[in-house]
């Protein structure tokens, strides 16, 4: 079995790495030459639109993927007419589009933040009259890790918001003062066998997370899960999905999802009977989905910018590092490390060591 992998980066490479042990090879096809995957499986060097590459691409592989949700439309289709692409096509584009992806949301029950679609100046003054302030500006589509957004406290914020955006089609959402975000992290089979993570607890800081919780037991998860299962049979889903939300007291607002394994699921390699990445590839190969119980408690800490000295990270005992053997540069993500412990007093501790010595 070989699975065809859309994009090279950290992603990709813990789907490969995952792949390995249950004789699943992998290949990655990504523009970048240091693509950090291309360190642990066959990588095919050039751009998403590339005809040759993606033939080679579909010809090497029994099923394809994807690592990040703005692949190029075209090529996965271009994909699709020739080998099975797996989550469906339909996924995909429906989170290419903030405000679709929102409408989807409504259409399925899922409840939202107050949200509009705002294509100039004039159109956001009045959608700041039905949405009012605080809100946030968000550019329809590429945006990520809090990029391409804007939040608008006061009415000066306002003045040439969606010229400084950028110009281009936008949303304006409330802001939500929520008590946490959360995520939940969910896999369907190609039979529709579903299977849903522990809650994820996600700390975010500029746009970027920091920090990922597992929570297992927690209550408001069976909402967590019935949206997420709403999302899975709404697309006949095969792979892992990421489900993000705002909590507001016993609500949970959504706010954007993932057709691909998620950061707030990394706690999973180590914190899971059966890791996202396993699970998704265990998907899309047709295979029967692994448990998604957790493993004593688990919290992943990303490592941005930099990973701190190993020596240091290794003196703590329940410490794992994934560094993603990327350059260092400010804001990037370049590893995480997950802690483990049956102890959520000590789990916390380590936790802030370990963010201390990231500075
Ligand atoms: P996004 O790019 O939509 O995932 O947003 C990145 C982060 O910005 C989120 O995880 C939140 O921490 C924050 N954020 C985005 N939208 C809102 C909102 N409507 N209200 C409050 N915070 C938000």
């Amino acid at each position: 079995m070989v699975v065809g992998i859309c994009g090279g980066g950290q992603l990709a490479r813990m789907l490969a790495l995952a792949a390995h042990p249950m004789g699943i090879r992998t290949l990655v096809l990504d523009p970048a030459g240091d693509a950090c995957a291309a360190l642990v499986t066959k990588h095919l060097h050039g751009a998403f639109d590339d005809e040759a590459l993606l033939d080679e691409l579909a010809d090497a592989s029994d099923v394809v993927t994807y690592e990040f949700e703005n692949v190029p439309l075209d090529s996965v289709r271009y994909l699709a007419r020739k080998v099975p692409v797996y989550p469906p096509v339909s996924a995909l584009e429906a989170t290419q589009d903030r405000f679709g992806e929102k409408n989807l949301f409504r259409e399925l029950g899922i409840e939202t933040p107050g949200f509009t679609a705002v294509s100039s100046q004039p159109e956001l003054e009045s959608a700041i009259q039905e949405i009012g302030l605080p809100s946030v500006l968000k550019t329809r589509r590429m945006g990520y890790d809090g990029k391409g957004q804007l939040i608008l406290k006061e009415a000066a914020d306002v003045e040439g918001a969606w010229e400084r955006l950028g110009g281009v089609p936008a949303i304006l959402e409330a802001f939500v003062s929520f008590d946490r975000e959360v995520s939940s992290i969910a896999v369907r089979s190609r039979d529709g066998e579903i299977n849903v993570y522990p809650l994820s607890e996600n700390l975010h800081g500029d746009g970027i997370l920091k920090t990922a919780t597992s929570k297992p037991h927690d209550p408001i998860k069976p909402l967590a899960q019935d949206y997420a299962t709403r999302l899975l049979e709404h697309f006949d889903y095969v792979g892992v999905l990421a489900l993000e939300f705002f909590q507001v007291g016993d609500r949970l607002l959504a706010n954007e999802f993932a057709p691909r394994v998620h950061n707030s699921g990394h706690w999973t390699i180590e914190g899971a009977q059966t890791s996202q990445f396993e699970n998704h590839l265990r998907a899309v190969a047709g295979l029967a989905l692994g448990s998604t119980e957790p493993v004593e408690h688990t919290v992943m800490i990303n490592c941005i910018g930099e990973i701190p000295p190993l020596d240091a990270v290794m003196k703590v005992r329940c410490a794992h590092l994934h560094d993603y053997a990327k350059a260092f540069k400010p804001g990037r993500k370049v590893g995480h490390i997950t802690v483990r412990s049956s102890d959520p007093d000590y789990l916390k501790q380590v936790t802030a060591d370990i963010c201390n010595l990231q500075g």
